[in-house]
């Protein structure tokens, strides 16, 4: 059953989406009160590394596999990662919106403490082979989270030495950076026609300077939502 969560973001807006909660899932409940995030800085990719799950149940039963490796056989809380995407384009609740993760790694105690503090963590169900491509729709949903997290959008091998989240993710978030370099650019493309002054008795009508105007917030206002998303690590 897909239930609608209700989430404020780090950005305090809230959103309602279709998100597979744990209680749809079907997801074990944690063994103690989650950790809150602190500041968000950004979203970080992993992979499962378990074959790609194909349709919606084996998806949840990866879900489910992955819950019991992380609360059984690693002792953790819960399953390490905020939110799950499989191929279908379905996002699963993992520790959900405002909780610390426990998957994103690091060098030392001090910075996976910060690392899992301040980023919001994704897996992807697949992952066992090097060459395995996430789908279309996986690669929606995770844009969808990046939108909702801003902040930076970093594989999981930015932070420490690992695989995971692979090649195809990897080549992703640098196709996604340099896509948002060029909308950013586009965006703060205020043409000479936007800010000319035509001569003859529209000039000063009313509905003329307003349509300038708003042509003008409108390209100020993307370039703010441009610059919220803000930096992408490779
Ligand atoms: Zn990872």
């Amino acid at each position: 059953m897909v239930r609608l969560c209700r989430y404020v973001t780090a950005r305090m807006e809230v959103v309602i989406v279709k998100i597979i909660s744990r209680d749809s899932w079907g997801a074990k409940p944690n063994k103690t009160k989650f950790s809150k995030l602190g500041e968000v800085k950004g979203l970080v990719v992993h992979w499962s590394a378990y074959p790609v799950a194909i349709g919606n149940q084996a998806e949840i039963d990866q879900c489910k596999k992955i819950q019991r490796l992380h609360q059984e056989d690693r002792g953790w809380n819960d399953v390490a990662y905020n939110f799950l995407v499989g191929d279908t384009g379905q996002i699963y609740e993992g520790r959900g919106f405002g909780n610390r993760s426990a998957a994103q790694g690091g060098n030392s105690r001090q910075e996976i403490n910060y690392n899992n503090k301040h980023y919001v963590a994704v897996c992807w169900l697949g992952g066992s082979k090097p060459e395995d491509q996430p789908s279309a729709e996986a690669r929606a949903a995770i844009s969808w989270l990046y939108e909702q997290v801003g902040g930076e959008l970093r594989p999981h091998s930015s932070f420490k030495q690992t695989d995971c989240p692979g090649d195809a993710w990897r080549q992703w978030i640098i196709e996604k950076k340099t896509a948002t370099i060029d909308e950013l650019k586009k965006a703060t493309n205020i043409t000479a026609e936007d800010l000319s002054n035509a001569s003859g008795p529209e000039m000063v009508h009313p509905h003329f300077i307003q349509k300038k105007l708003d042509i003008i917030i409108a390209k100020l206002e993307n370039i703010e939502n441009k610059l919220k998303l803000g930096r992408i690590i490779q």
